[in-house]
């Protein structure tokens, strides 16, 4: 397994990403109607294929696509996600931005800022039931596994399962932030939709990304 992949070579993580949020839009939505207006994954989906339209057109690396998918989210999608998922992914795409490579480094400062950006753009704490509960748990674990020298792989691995049980966690939580926050209580036993797209996101990207550490 390598410790790096060429950052042109990262176009295969937005399709990864766009082939999940396509597989999974009714679940989104699913979700979204348990506690919410049900258009979660619709609005993904409308986004990241879109997405997917543009890089048809002009295909390019890992901070190009990444740039491309945050700017038609930020402008194209409705909802709480287009400017939270549009900061996310342009954040992403500046601290990759004119790196050759991309490596365990690398990763790490884009996860933090697209952590940061949404932190600060949303106000959402861990707890509040929202893809913050997925994000920050995710980041924090993948944090660890780089300072106790884990591989980049392993890294991502270690992320991509903490996000996941940082997903898990919203069903105990009453939502306290957007639309699902007016039910209060009634929103306690159902996963938050921004946190299952959220996990769902970061396991494409590590699953897609150790592909691309495992090639040639
Ligand atoms: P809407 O609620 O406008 O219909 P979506 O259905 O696309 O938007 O997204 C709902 C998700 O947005 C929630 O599940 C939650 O995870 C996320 N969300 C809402 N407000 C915030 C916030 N302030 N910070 C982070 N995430 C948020
Ligand atoms: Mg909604």
């Amino acid at each position: 397994m390598k410790e790096s992949f060429p950052n042109r070579d990262g176009g295969a993580v937005l399709q990864a990403m766009i082939k999940a949020i396509r597989d999974n839009a009714v679940i989104l939505s699913e979700v979204d109607g348990a506690i919410g207006d049900g258009d979660h994954g619709i609005n993904m989906n409308k986004g990241f294929s879109l997405c997917g339209e543009r890089l048809a057109e002009s295909p390019g690396g890992l901070s190009d696509g990444l740039k491309t998918l945050g700017r038609v989210l930020l402008s194209e999608i409705g909802g709480a996600m287009g400017p939270l998922y549009g900061t996310f992914f342009l954040e992403m795409s500046r601290a990759a931005a004119g790196k050759e490579t991309i490596d365990r480094l690398v990763f790490r400062e884009m996860l933090e800022r697209a952590a940061d950006g949404v932190i600060s753009l949303g106000n959402a704490k861990v707890g509040d039931k929202t893809m913050v509960d997925a994000l920050a748990p995710g980041l924090a674990a993948y944090q660890a596994a780089v300072d106790g020298g884990r591989s980049f792989s392993g890294a991502l691995a270690e992320m991509a399962e903490a996000a996941e049980r940082g997903k898990e966690t919203t069903r105990a939580m009453p939502a306290r932030l957007g639309r699902a926050s007016r039910l209060g209580e009634r929103s306690v036993g159902t996963l938050d939709p921004g946190a299952t797209s959220c996990a769902l996101l970061l396991g494409a990207m590590a699953l897609s990304m150790t592909s691309l550490l495992s090639a040639g």
